[in-house]
C-alpha cells in the first residue's frame, strides 16, 4: 500500500521548515511538520512575541513591527530569518505572502523550497481577469462579463449594461471579498465603482476592476485540487462555502448538499484541467459559482477564480477524506508523487466548519479587539486556533479566534454536533459571533439545505435578534456566584472565623443589583439559617450548565449556550454617567482611518443615518446615528487616523426644533 508513506524522503529534502505566517494556520502547519519529524521555525512581529505559534516552534525569529507590511509581508526579513536559522523550506500558510509570485521566486533564488505552486502558476491565477481568460481558453465555463483593458468609468458602465444587471464589480487583484460590489441598476453603478476602486487600491495597491454577471441564487462551490511535479493532478471533492457575509466565508462544508454525482465529476474534471493548464503543483482550490435556482445542475456552474494556496476551510476536506493536506503539500514540495490516485480517494460522511470571530454581530460585525480573559474552546470536535486564554486580539491582523470543525455520518448530524460544540465555548473579554453561528447552524433552512450566498442577509433578523434582557435564571446564577465568592474569601481570610453573620441571625435577605442596558436588575438572595443559599421567591431553578467568572473589570460574566452575558455590579454614579455620555457622541469603535465624513455641524440627522466611513482592517465601516439628533461638532476630517474611542461627532444637548 502506498499510504502511509515514510517521511524519510521529505526529511532528506528539507529537515527544517520555516512557517511564514501567524495564528491558527502557523500552528496547524507546525503540528503536521512536527509529526513528520521536521524542525520548525516561527517568525513573529512585535505584537506576536508571546503568541502560541512562537511558543510551539523549535526556533523563532522576530521580523519587525506589528503592521503586516513591515513584518509578515516583509519578504526580505523572512528570507533572512530562513538563512539565519538554516531553514531549507518555507510554508507560507494562507494570506500574507502565500500568493506572491515574487516571494516564491525569491525563495528559489535563495535555494529555499517554497511550499506552494511554481511562480508561473501563481502569476497565471493571480489576477482574476487573466485567470478567467486562461480558463475560458482551456474550455472551463467562466462567468460572463467584461475583462477588458479599458478601465474608464464610462466604458465599465457600458459593459455593465451590456452584461445585464445585476452585476458584480470585482477587483482584478481581489481576495477575501475586498473591493467587491453588487450593483442592481445603472443608477448605483458610479458610486459602487468608486467604492470598489477605493477599497481595492487600499487593500491591493491595484484599483483595476472587472465586471461579472451576478448569478441568480448563487452557491459557492469549490474543488480542492492537488498536483505533483510529475504531471499528475487529482481533486479531493468539493466544499460548499455559500454561507457568506459581505462575500466572506462564515460556514463551510463538504460535500455540497444535493450535489449530483455527474456535476461533481464534471466540476472535478474542470478543476483538474485548470490545474494542469497552468502547470500547477501542490494544493489549490478552484472556485465556482453555481446557479441553484432549480437545484444544482450539471450545466449551471462557472469558474470564478483559483486560490493557489492552502485554503482556510481545508479541514472539512481533511475530515471527509481522512487525509492531511499539509502532509501532502510537504511531500509534493519534496518532489514526491501524489500519495493517492483519483480512484483511491474516498469521501466519508459530512463535515462542517464555522469561523469563530472576534466581532460584534450586534454592531454590523465590527471586529472586536481586546484580551481573551476567558477562552474555553470545545473539546468534542476539531478546533484549529492560534490563541490561548490571556492572549490579545489586536487590530493588526484578522480577528479569527478559531475554526471549529465537526464531522459526522450525515449533514444533519454534523450540523447538530457543531452547534452543540459551539454552545460549550466560553469567551469573555471581547465580543464574538458564537451565538450567531449557532443560530445559523440550527436554522431550519440551513438544516434543510436551503442555502445560497444570500442566506445570511435574508435571515439577518433571526440570526441577530436584538439583545434581550437577562433572565432571572441568569441573574440568579450571577448573584449566587458573588455570594459564594464572598463566602470563600471570608473563609480563606480567617479560617477561625466561622461566623459570617447570616447563619446566626436566622434567615436573611440580601439584594444584589446588576446593571444591564443602562438599567438596574435586582435579585434577592435568601441566606437560610442552616447555611443554605437560595433565590428569594424561589422561581429560579438552581442553574446547572451555566458558568460564571469575574472579569478583571470586576464585572460578572455568565456563559450560557455560547452567549456571554456581561453583568457589571450596579453603581448609581456610573449609571448616570453612562446614560449621559453615550447619547451625546459617536466614537470610533476601533482604531482606523477616516475615509469620509458625511455630515456637518448644525445638520439634523435621523436615526440610522450614516455619519462617517471608517476604514479598519482593510474594510470600510459606516458609523451611523443611534437616534435623531442635531450635529454639534464634527471632530475628524477625511484621512485622519483615529484611535478606538476617538470622538467622531458630538450631538447637541437637545435636539433643537428651532430653526
Ligand atoms: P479562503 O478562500 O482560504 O477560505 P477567504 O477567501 O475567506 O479564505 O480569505 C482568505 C484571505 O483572507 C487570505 O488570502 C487573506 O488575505 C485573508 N485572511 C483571512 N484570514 C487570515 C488570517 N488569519 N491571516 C492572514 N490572512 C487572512
Ligand atoms: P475573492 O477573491 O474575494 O474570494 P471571488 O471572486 O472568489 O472573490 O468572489 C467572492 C464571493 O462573491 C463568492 O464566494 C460568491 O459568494 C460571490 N460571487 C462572486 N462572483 C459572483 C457572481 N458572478 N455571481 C454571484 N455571486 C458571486
Ligand atoms: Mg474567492
Amino acid at each position: 500500500m502506498a499510504w502511509p508513506r515514510s517521511t524519510t524522503a521529505v526529511r532528506a529534502m528539507f529537515s527544517k521548515l520555516l512557517i511564514a505566517n501567524r495564528g491558527e494556520i502557523a500552528v496547524r502547519v507546525m503540528r503536521t511538520a512536527k509529526r513528520m519529524g521536521l524542525s520548525t521555525v516561527a517568525v513573529y512581529s512585535d505584537a506576536d512575541a508571546n503568541a502560541l505559534h512562537v511558543a510551539m516552534a523549535d526556533e523563532a525569529v522576530g521580523i519587525g513591527p506589528p503592521p503586516a507590511r513591515e513584518s509578515y509581508l516583509n519578504a526580505d526579513a523572512i528570507l533572512a530569518a530562513a538563512k539565519q536559522t538554516g531553514a531549507e523550506a518555507i510554508h507560507p500558510g494562507y494570506g500574507f505572502l502565500s500568493e506572491n509570485a515574487a516571494f516564491a521566486e525569491a525563495c528559489a533564488a535563495a535555494g529555499i523550497v517554497f511550499v506552494g505552486p511554481p511562480p508561473s502558476a501563481i502569476r497565471a491565477m493571480g489576477l482574476k481577469d487573466r485567470a478567467k481568460a486562461l480558463m475560458a481558453k482551456a474550455g472551463v465555463p467562466v462567468v460572463p462579463g467584461y475583462l477588458g483593458e479599458d478601465q474608464s468609468p464610462k466604458r465599465l458602465a457600458e459593459e455593465a449594461e451590456r452584461t445585464g444587471y445585476p452585476v458584480l464589480i470585482k477587483a482584478v487583484a481581489g481576495g477575501g471579498g475586498k473591493g467587491m460590489r453588487c450593483v442592481d441598476s445603472k443608477a448605483e453603478f458610479a458610486a459602487a465603482l468608486e467604492g470598489s476602486r477605493r477599497e481595492a487600491s487600499s487593500a491591493f495597491g491595484d484599483d483595476r476592476v472587472l465586471i461579472e454577471k451576478y448569478v441568480a441564487r448563487p452557491r459557492h462551490i469549490e474543488m480542492q485540487v492537488f498536483a505533483d511535479n510529475h504531471g499528475k493532478a487529482v481533486h479531493l471533492f468539493e466544499r460548499d462555502c455559500s454561507l457568506q457575509r459581505r462575500h466572506q466565508k462564515v460556514i463551510e462544508e463538504a460535500p455540497a448538499f444535493g450535489m449530483p454525482p455527474a456535476m461533481r465529476a464534471k466540476m472535478g474534471e474542470a478543476a483538474v484541467k485548470a490545474a494542469l493548464a497552468v502547470g500547477y503543483s501542490g494544493a489549490g482550490t478552484v472556485e465556482f459559482i453555481a446557479d441553484a435556482s432549480e437545484g444544482l445542475k450539471v450545466d449551471r456552474f462557472w469558474f470564478m477564480e483559483m486560490n493557489t494556496r492552502l485554503q482556510v476551510e481545508h479541514p472539512v476536506t481533511e475530515a471527509i477524506t481522512g487525509l492531511d493536506l499539509v502532509e501532502w503539500q510537504l511531500r509534493v514540495a519534496a518532489g514526491e508523487t501524489l500519495p493517492l490516485a483519483q480512484d483511491e480517494i474516498r469521501l466519508n460522511g459530512h463535515a462542517i466548519e464555522a469561523r469563530l470571530y472576534a466581532e460584534d454581530p450586534q454592531h454590523d460585525f465590527l471586529p472586536s479587539t481586546g484580551t481573551l480573559e476567558r477562552l474555553r474552546l470545545p473539546e468534542t470536535v476539531r478546533v484549529d486556533s492560534g490563541v490561548r486564554e490571556g492572549d490579545a486580539v489586536t487590530p493588526f491582523y484578522d480577528p479569527m479566534i478559531a475554526k471549529v470543525i465537526a464531522h459526522a455520518e450525515t449533514r444533519e448530524a454534523a450540523a447538530a454536533k457543531l452547534a452543540h460544540a459551539l454552545e460549550e465555548t466560553q469567551i469573555a473579554g471581547l465580543r464574538t459571533n458564537t451565538a450567531f453561528l449557532i443560530r445559523a447552524l440550527k436554522h431550519p433552512d440551513f438544516v434543510a439545505g436551503e442555502i445560497d450566498t444570500g442566506f445570511i442577509p435574508r435571515h439577518q433578523t433571526e440570526l441577530i435578534p436584538p439583545k434581550s434582557d437577562p433572565s432571572l435564571h441568569l441573574l440568579a446564577q450571577a448573584a449566587l456566584f458573588l455570594a459564594r465568592e464572598r463566602e470563600s474569601a471570608h473563609r480563606s481570610n480567617d479560617p477561625w472565623d466561622r461566623d459570617d453573620g447570616f447563619r446566626l441571625a436566622g434567615d436573611a435577605r440580601e439584594t444584589v443589583d446588576f446593571m444591564f442596558g443602562g438599567k438596574r436588575k435586582s435579585v434577592q438572595l435568601l441566606h437560610r439559617h442552616d447555611g443554605h443559599l437560595d433565590i428569594a421567591g424561589g422561581t429560579a431553578v438552581p442553574p446547572t450548565h451555566m458558568n460564571t467568572v469575574r472579569l478583571k473589570s470586576g464585572d460578572i460574566a455568565v456563559f450560557d449556550h455560547g452567549e456571554t452575558w456581561i453583568l457589571p455590579l450596579y453603581d448609581p454614579f456610573a449609571a448616570a454617567e453612562e446614560q449621559g455620555s453615550a447619547a451625546d457622541r459617536v466614537t470610533a469603535p476601533m482604531p482606523g482611518k477616516v475615509i469620509q465624513v458625511l455630515v456637518r455641524p448644525g445638520e439634523t440627522v435621523k436615526r440610522g443615518q450614516p455619519l462617517a466611513v471608517l476604514e479598519a482592517m482593510k474594510m470600510e465601516h459606516t458609523l451611523s446615528a443611534s437616534a435623531d439628533a442635531l450635529i454639534a461638532t464634527v471632530d475628524v476630517s477625511p484621512g485622519d487616523q483615529v484611535n478606538e474611542g476617538a470622538v467622531i461627532v458630538r450631538f447637541a444637548k437637545e435636539k433643537s426644533q428651532a430653526a
